[in-house]
């Protein structure tokens, strides 16, 4: 066995086994030895059938067999009997009323039994009416040779059986006995390890093949503690090695050394009608000490929805366009330089907004007799160019707005360098758009883009010295700084952590389902004064009636249904989701933007990129299920408004933990602080339910841990140093390369 051989090639499959391991994107047997458990399950809490005594209430773990449906003896009760057998013995099983049992738990079901134990004359030791669960974990069988018979001795140092996570047609067991095979093979003996042995010393790692046993077959707690670290370690450590290439490639190129003029600067400022908050000037401080030196900046600005990043925008902007070179002829600065600045944001929408926003902070202002500075607007679309050549001045007062404008001029003027400041959508990135002179690119909401597209605008080089702009990249989606750190290794790292003074907070409550009522009142309240509401719930389609476990799940659909009808039924109630045609989700949007729809029942999509002042409340269906950083998201909805806005938290919330958590999103409205806490609480398990960053679930238990991050960083900064491609290190490229295919598939 090699491998790279195909799973099917070497262990006997059927088809749906196949398509299941297409799923779990399993396919070559390396594929198989990195499927690393989900979790253990502690095997102390679970007895031996030969230990348990009647009267004790106790866990036993078995198979079924001969399942059958009969009446009690006398009263004529239906049940269901079972027998449960382990390695060491059985048990009976009755179920009282329940007869129907006997079909879920089939013959042959792997389960584990909760319940007191009692000793009956015909069936032995029995437990009546248990708690029975369908188990992900391994039955104690001889089929099994590590926890055999022979192997007995074993049982007490074991700590717990590995749990895959399971695709219909393939189970943790079926997983857990072919990577048995594998690794009992040679193929996993002659293995090479990757990481460069003073790494492996300097952390004191275990080797790769000791690691890869000890995830998939842990005889102590601290072995698979230790190997989950050294693939957490790895994880992290690939993706810094890809991010910190990138990010040298980037600083060697050319780029524009600007000359900062600050009383141009604070005039600019100054024609705001507030006074920038601190965080504000101390993060235009550190851009400004970037773009001073002769390699491009590129740096990753975090703020939360509304805490003022587009000023930021705008001031750095227009530093550069105010990046004035000495005229010879006149013996003084010019009065405009001549840079350019490349604003993308990711929808038609936000282009508009902040294209407006433009207009406005760049407009010349009363007896400012300065040529105002054009601005273009470039979508899939149209074009917009500001000012109008009919714009005039009437008794000082400006009367400019914008025209559209052919492309074809359009990108005539932005390539002969007249047009400093270009917004626009994703059309910027096309071959079409040349700049003269491009100082400066920011993009907003920087994680909508796939980094492919932030390159080819990156890398948009003009003029004659073929120079790279500036890169300053934006985002509210508030993520822990070591997330950050990792995904965005390649940027320097900016938080914008104050909010502009005098906002109103959002009040948020948690509400128990015997108080739904009081909230509809109080929501109905609202909606008669005008206000809208969103309700969010997880799932768009009615659950699955077949599994109970997932009943109490809202989905968008039934709620809408059941809110139109014993709710708010003189309202009208429109529905969202990601299923929904992109033109009808237009159409939505806008009809609610226009007030002709009051009540939007959708589920998370509605997150970003959605600004309805008039939208004042939200609920929140099945809190607890959603991240804090993503409640915090969804709560940002309602918090554009001058009026006051609510944001209701329907929570199963069953643990203190649970309820602890949701209470600080009441408490904070500080994203970034959520993020973290967030990490914190939450298992790493949970929050990965942010597949979008293309981190697994082990490499999220990495996230956790600072240090364990900035060992990653440090060491692949020092690799990167001497030795980019890794030319010393074949096989360590090798597997880089192979594993950050599938980062950044935002
Ligand atoms: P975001 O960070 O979400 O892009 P915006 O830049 O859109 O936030 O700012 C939100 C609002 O706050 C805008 O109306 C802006 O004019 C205003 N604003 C920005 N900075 C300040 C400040 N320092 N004081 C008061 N209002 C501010
Ligand atoms: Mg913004």
């Amino acid at each position: 066995m090699k491998l790279t051989d195909k799973i099917e090639s070497q262990f006997r499959i059927n088809i749906i086994q196949k398509k299941a391991l297409k799923r779990l994107g399993l396919e070559t047997v390396r594929d198989l030895l990195y499927y690393f458990p989900s979790r253990y399950t502690e095997m102390s809490k679970i007895q031996k059938i030969n230990t348990i005594i009647s009267g004790e209430t106790i866990t036993i773990l078995g198979t079924i067999s001969k399942p059958k449906i009969s009446k009690s003896f006398r009263s004529k009760i239906p049940m269901g009997q079972a027998t449960l057998t382990d390695l060491t013995g059985s048990a009976h099983i009755v179920w009282f009323h329940q007869p129907y049992l006997v079909k879920i738990f089939k013959e042959g079901s792997i389960v584990r039994v909760t319940g007191k134990v009692s000793e009956t004359k015909n069936y032995g030791l029995t437990l009546t009416n248990p708690i029975v669960n369908k188990s992900d974990v391994l039955p104690i069988d001889s089929s099994d040779s590590l926890f055999s018979k022979e192997n007995k001795s074993n049982q007490a140092t074991q700590f717990g059986y590995p749990v895959y996570s399971e695709s219909r047609g393939i189970t943790s067991k079926w997983i857990y006995h072919t990577i048995n095979k594998i690794l009992k093979s040679d193929c996993v003996n002659n293995i090479i390890d990757y990481l460069p042995q003073e790494i492996i010393d300097r952390y004191k790692l275990p080797s790769l093949h000791t690691s890869l046993v000890w995830i998939h077959m842990p005889q102590k707690k601290e072995h698979a503690d230790i190997a989950r670290k050294r693939f957490a370690f790895e994880e992290i450590f690939f993706i810094q090695l890809t991010r910190q290439k990138e990010r040298q490639i980037y600083q060697e190129l050319p780029s524009y050394k600007l000359k900062i003029f600050q009383k141009d600067i604070n005039d600019f400022i100054s024609r705001f009608p507030f006074k920038p908050t601190k965080a504000q000037n101390n993060i235009i401080k550190t851009i400004l000490a970037d773009l001073k030196l002769d390699k491009p900046m590129s740096r990753l600005l975090e703020g939360d929805v509304g805490s003022g990043k587009t000023f930021i925008a705008a001031t750095i902007a227009y530093s550069i366009i105010k990046n004035r070179p000495f005229d010879q002829a006149k013996g003084r600065q010019q009065n405009f330089g001549n840079l350019q600045v490349a604003y993308m944001a990711p929808t038609e929408v936000l282009a508009i907004q902040l294209y407006e926003s433009f207009i406005e902070y760049f407009s010349p202002r009363q007896n400012e007799n300065k040529l105002p500075i054009s601005i273009a607007l470039v979508t899939g679309n149209g074009c917009r160019k500001f000012p109008s050549k009919s714009a005039s001045w009437n008794k000082g007062k400006q009367i400019q707005t914008w025209t559209p404008i052919a492309k074809n001029q359009l990108l005539k003027w932005i390539k002969n360098g007249e047009i400093p400041i270009v917004i626009g959508t994703h059309a910027l990135i096309s071959k079409s758009v040349d700049f003269e002179n491009l100082g400066l690119v920011i993009i907003d909401e920087q994680h909508r883009f796939g980094i492919k597209q932030r390159m080819q605008l990156i890398k948009k080089r003009s003029g004659k010295s073929q120079k790279v702009p500036h890169y300053l990249s934006m985002t509210a989606t508030p993520i822990p700084r070591t997330l950050a750190l990792t995904i965005y290794g390649d940027l320097d790292l900016s938080i914008l952590d104050q909010m502009p003074p005098g906002r109103k907070k959002v009040i948020t409550e948690i509400v128990s389902e015997n108080k739904r009522n009081n909230v509809y009142k109080k929501v109905k309240k609202e909606l008669e004064k005008g206000r809208q509401l969103y309700v969010i719930c997880q799932k768009i389609e009615s659950p699955d009636e077949e599994d109970s476990t997932k009943l109490d799940i809202k989905s968008v659909t039934s709620e809408a249904k059941r809110l139109k009808k014993e709710v708010f039924g003189e309202y009208n109630i429109e529905i969202m989701h990601s299923k929904i045609k992109k033109e009808k989700k237009a159409k939505i949007m806008l009809d609610f933007s226009l007030h002709k729809i009051d009540i939007l029942v959708s589920t998370s999509i509605i997150e970003v990129g959605v600004n309805i002042p008039n939208a004042t409340i939200i609920i929140i269906e099945g809190a607890e299920r959603f991240g804090l950083a993503q409640l915090h998201q969804l709560r940002g909805r309602v918090i554009r408004s001058t009026f006051q806005s609510y944001c209701y938290l329907f929570a199963n919330a069953k643990t203190d933990k649970t309820l602890n958590r949701l209470k600080a999103l009441s408490k904070t409205s500080n994203g970034f602080e959520l993020a973290e806490l967030d990490l914190s609480l939450r298992g790493a398990g949970l929050l990965s339910g942010n597949k979008q960053w293309g981190i697994t679930d082990l490499g999220m238990e990495a996230i956790k841990n600072i240090k364990m991050v900035e060992a990653a960083r440090i060491e692949a900064v020092k690799i990167v140093k001497k030795d980019r491609n890794l030319d010393s290190q074949p096989l360590l490229a090798e597997v880089v390369a192979s594993k950050n295919t599938n980062l950044y598939l935002e």
